[in-house]
């Protein structure tokens, strides 16, 4: 019996690992999920099989039977219920039950060493005490995320939680250093419900100063940490497939943060250490010289374009403007016209933000170019829309060292022939800084909600047709 839960647990693994590379093109990703489910399934069954054949008293069979059926029931519902823009939100809820089971699974292991003092540890107790104490971190920083997400708590940008979170993390690892060393001489529980406790502390204190649109990184973060945490779990388990699922979100996770701090231009360690502050540049309340532009003019300039591009940001989220970006690509492509959409690798407020809401609208991902892709041929594009992105495409990223987005990478609008800016008024973006791309010769801005705006250029262009 034994070999076919390992040889099940193995199948899982496996299609964990399948489900993670279909994932990784949209095309292929719905078949991915579905792979990953399946080894969920597999591993989920497995471990029944495993409590059947170990002979596990039938009250644990109960709670566990109730545990899965709970969860399915909840796990469905959320799922089907949750909103598109309210997916950070069960993201966190779900890296706070994962976070929150791993440092359980820690806390059962440690009664079977109740007596046992770690300075006579082993490697075995040291992940028990780091596998805990992750899980703890996870869980409160998931749950602090999730209502910041939510609205429920508001950003508390104060310093004095920050520097509290520092001197906790110093704390939590300096004991248990000490504690590895012999230094402080209690039991292994005690300890760990000791700095299990800190870690609580430590996970709001950790998320709590950070502001609501740094949420994606952070949570991103705590994902990577959920899964170190249930890694470390699985190897107290010695459940392979919950080291291998642990494994990959740990990287993942790690890997989607260190790429969001590139495409953001900010340091894992300033994100680790909290500062998230943004920095404001002198001279930023001086009037930018711009010239605007009408709904009959951006027409027109429509027309006399071949080849457009539309740039979307964080401001076509807010106006829900995805649906009339697709009736302006088909009245545009009814005209014999090619039409991409430029995409930033941190356009809007979390990863993959413009993709999903394209995506909702029925673009098919071959109008979709990466920006790195198209950076080289901007000089090509008759004409380029910016709807509702800001920073993403302001050259002092390139120019202005004083700057703080200075070194992000950007789409490099400005090279275009023509670029008209969809926004409505004079606001900055999510890096609080005036944008260069404003006052450049070629460009002229449309004032206006991007949906209204846009709504009446399909319109009138259609009456046109
Ligand atoms: P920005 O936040 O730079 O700019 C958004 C623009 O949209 C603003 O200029 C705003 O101007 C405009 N806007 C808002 N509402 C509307 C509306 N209804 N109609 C038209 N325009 C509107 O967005 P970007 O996408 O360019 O940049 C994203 C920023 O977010 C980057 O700085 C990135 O680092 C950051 N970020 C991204 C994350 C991610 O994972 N994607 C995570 C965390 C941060 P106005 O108010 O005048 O209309």
């Amino acid at each position: 019996m034994n070999v076919f839960i390992e040889l099940g647990y193995l199948g899982a693994a496996l299609s964990f690992i399948l489900g993670l590379k279909l994932m990784s093109s949209p095309k292929r990703a719905q078949t991915g999920i579905l792979v990953a489910a399946i080894g969920m399934f597999l591993a989920i069954s497995c471990t029944l099989i495993a409590v059947y054949s170990f002979e596990v008293p039938s009250v644990n069979v109960l709670i566990i039977i109730s545990a899965l059926i709970l969860g399915i029931w909840g796990g469905q519902r959320m799922a089907v219920q949750v909103e598109m823009t309210a997916m950070p939100q069960l993201v966190s809820l779900f890296n706070a039950t994962g976070g929150g089971c791993a440092m359980l699974l820690g806390l059962i292991e440690m009664h079977t060493w109740e007596s046992v003092v770690l300075s006579q540890g082993t490697a075995y107790q040291l992940l028990l005490l780091i596998g805990s104490l992750t899980g703890a971190i996870a869980f409160t920083g998931s749950i602090v995320a999730y209502l910041k997400l939510a609205g429920k708590i508001k950003d508390v940008h104060q310093t004095t939680y920050t520097i509290l979170a520092r001197v906790f993390i110093v704390i939590i690892f300096g004991s248990c250093l000490l504690f590895y060393l012999g230094f402080i001489p209690i039991s292994i529980s005690v300890f760990t419900y000791s700095v299990i406790g800190l870690s609580f502390v430590y996970g709001v204190l950790f998320v709590l100063p950070i502001g609501g649109a740094d949420m994606p990184v952070v949570i991103s973060l705590l994902n990577a940490i959920t899964g170190i945490a249930t890694a470390l779990a699985g190897f107290m388990q010695e459940n392979k497939a919950m080291i291998a699922g642990g494994i990959f979100v740990g990287a993942a996770g790690l890997l989607l943060t260190l790429l969001m701090c590139k495409a953001m231009n900010r340091s894992l360690v300033n994100v680790l250490a909290g500062h998230f502050n943004k920095t404001t540049n002198p001279g930023e309340d001086t009037p930018q010289t711009i010239q605007e532009t009408s709904v009959a003019e951006t027409i027109t300039q429509l027309s006399f374009a071949q080849k457009i591009g539309v740039i979307p940001g964080y401001g076509m989220a807010i106006a829900q403007a995805q649906h009339e970006c697709y009736q302006l690509q088909k009245v545009l492509e009814a005209q014999d016209k090619s039409i991409d959409y430029i995409i930033h690798p941190v356009a809007g407020r979390m990863p993959g933000h413009m993709n999903v809401l394209l995506a909702e609208a029925k673009i098919d991902y071959d109008y979709l170019k990466e920006m790195d892709s198209v950076n080289t041929l901007m000089e090509t594009y008759d004409m380029l829309l910016v709807i509702g992105a800001n920073d993403v495409v302001n050259p002092a990223a390139e120019t202005n060292t004083a700057s703080p987005i200075y070194g992000m990478p950007i789409i490099k609008a400005y090279q275009s022939k023509k670029i008209i800016v969809m926004k409505r008024g004079m606001s900055t973006g999510y890096a609080g800084i005036q944008n260069e791309l404003f006052e450049k010769e070629n460009c002229r801005l449309l004032f206006g909600d991007a949906k209204k705006s846009l709504q009446e250029i399909v319109s009138q262009m259609k009456m046109m047709n």
